[in-house]
């Protein structure tokens, strides 16, 4: 079987652990302020505060913004359920707007429709790891002083315009297995905004800046000095996976070039390819369920990124008053192809025969 993903976890990343569990720091040690560094280093930021998830860095980023009941954060209804749940979870209200089938991110240019006097925030995924058009979101944002949170769980190192993302706003990163570089579980909020820095150091230890000195309710959000090891160690290696996820799509690219009916990614700059998503048009000979199956029959773990948009889910249901058309023609048309760092090309010419056998 050739998984959809695969965390590539070596020696160092053994060695690292070791070291962790050796010192008898486990928790609130050196290990995750280094981390930190590194990652903000990296992303091109003042600041990166680590968490324990994806989910609760979002969590954090939210309420750290000062966002609530009553307030409306625009998000996409195409991403994964914890993008609307941290929305939820502050006690905010998330307002969907529609995607561009082209890339599967947010229609910048159906969100000032979507903005009332109650938005307080956009928050756009980077999704499948291509950066959404942060020139657009950021001049729509500046224009009605309201803030973007990037759910960047899905793009370490993608770059929009040369820049990474995470850096253009307050970013959030995961580090869950699947992810491009992991920690087990894990997560980082990068800004550059030093008081938003501090809340959030704040936010996710307690309400402490002071050992046993509490100013407000906050959580206990911290990454393990554990996690934090195996993110220094997967962070060096963060390029060359990127790099070899990116490799394996041209190959892909080059052994299919095109198949009527067949909708590929294009290779975009800056894309770190989370996944590799195509689409499986009414066109084509078979339907998308037929073609997914038929390849997992041969021993291709692909998946389908999501097959119920966040509105048609049972508790989001009150917030979908509207249709979103193209999210949910995507539902039934996407597919992603294992093309994580350990697919070799023998891999990709099994997955290339058989959808070529298909067509
Ligand atoms: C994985 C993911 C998250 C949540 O991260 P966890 O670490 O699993 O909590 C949030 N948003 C998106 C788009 C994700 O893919």
């Amino acid at each position: 079987m050739i998984p959809i993903a695969k965390p590539l976890l070596g020696a160092e990343e053994q060695a690292a652990v070791l070291h962790v569990l050796n010192s008898g720091m486990l928790a609130q040690g050196q290990k995750v302020a280094e981390f930190e560094q590194a990652f903000a280093q990296f992303i091109g930021v003042r600041h990166a505060i680590a968490t324990s998830n994806g989910t609760t860095a979002l969590h954090a980023a939210v309420l750290a913004h000062g966002i609530g009941p009553g307030d409306e954060v625009i998000t996409t209804p195409f991403t994964f359920i914890a993008t609307a749940n941290a929305i939820k979870m502050a006690g905010a209200t998330p307002v969907f707007v529609d995607i561009d089938e082209d890339t599967f991110n947010l229609n910048a240019s159906l969100i000032e429709a979507a903005i009332t006097s109650k938005t307080k925030a956009i928050l756009p995924v980077h999704l499948f790891g291509l950066p959404a058009e942060m020139d657009k979101l950021q001049s729509i944002a500046r224009k009605h002083n309201i803030v973007i949170i990037e759910d960047a769980a899905q793009a370490h190192g993608a770059e929009f315009q040369g820049k990474k993302v995470g850096s253009f706003a307050t970013g959030c990163f995961s580090f869950y297995p699947t992810k491009n570089m992991t920690t087990g579980e894990g997560g980082m909020i990068t800004t550059n905004d030093n008081q938003l820095a501090e809340r959030l150091r704040k936010i996710i230890n307690h309400g402490s800046t002071q050992k046993y000195v509490h100013d407000s309710v906050g959580y206990n959000y911290r990454m393990t000095d554990i996690a934090a090891a195996i993110g220094i160690e997967q962070l060096k290696k963060l390029e060359s996976f990127n790099q070899k996820r990116r490799a394996n799509v041209r190959y892909l690219h080059q052994k299919l070039a095109s198949i009527p009916g067949i909708i590929f990614p294009s290779l975009t700059e800056g894309h770190v390819f989370h996944q590799y998503t195509i689409r499986v048009t009414p066109k084509f000979r078979v339907s998308r369920d037929i073609f997914l199956k038929s390849l997992v029959e041969k021993g291709i773990g692909c998946s389908i990124f999501y097959p119920i948009p966040i509105h048609k889910q049972k508790a989001y249901v009150p917030y979908g008053s509207s249709t979103y058309p193209v999210a949910e023609r995507m539902a039934q048309e996407v597919l992603s192809l294992p093309i994580h760092p350990t697919v070799s090309e023998t891999d990709l010419d099994t997955i290339a025969a058989a959808i070529r056998g298909l067509a």
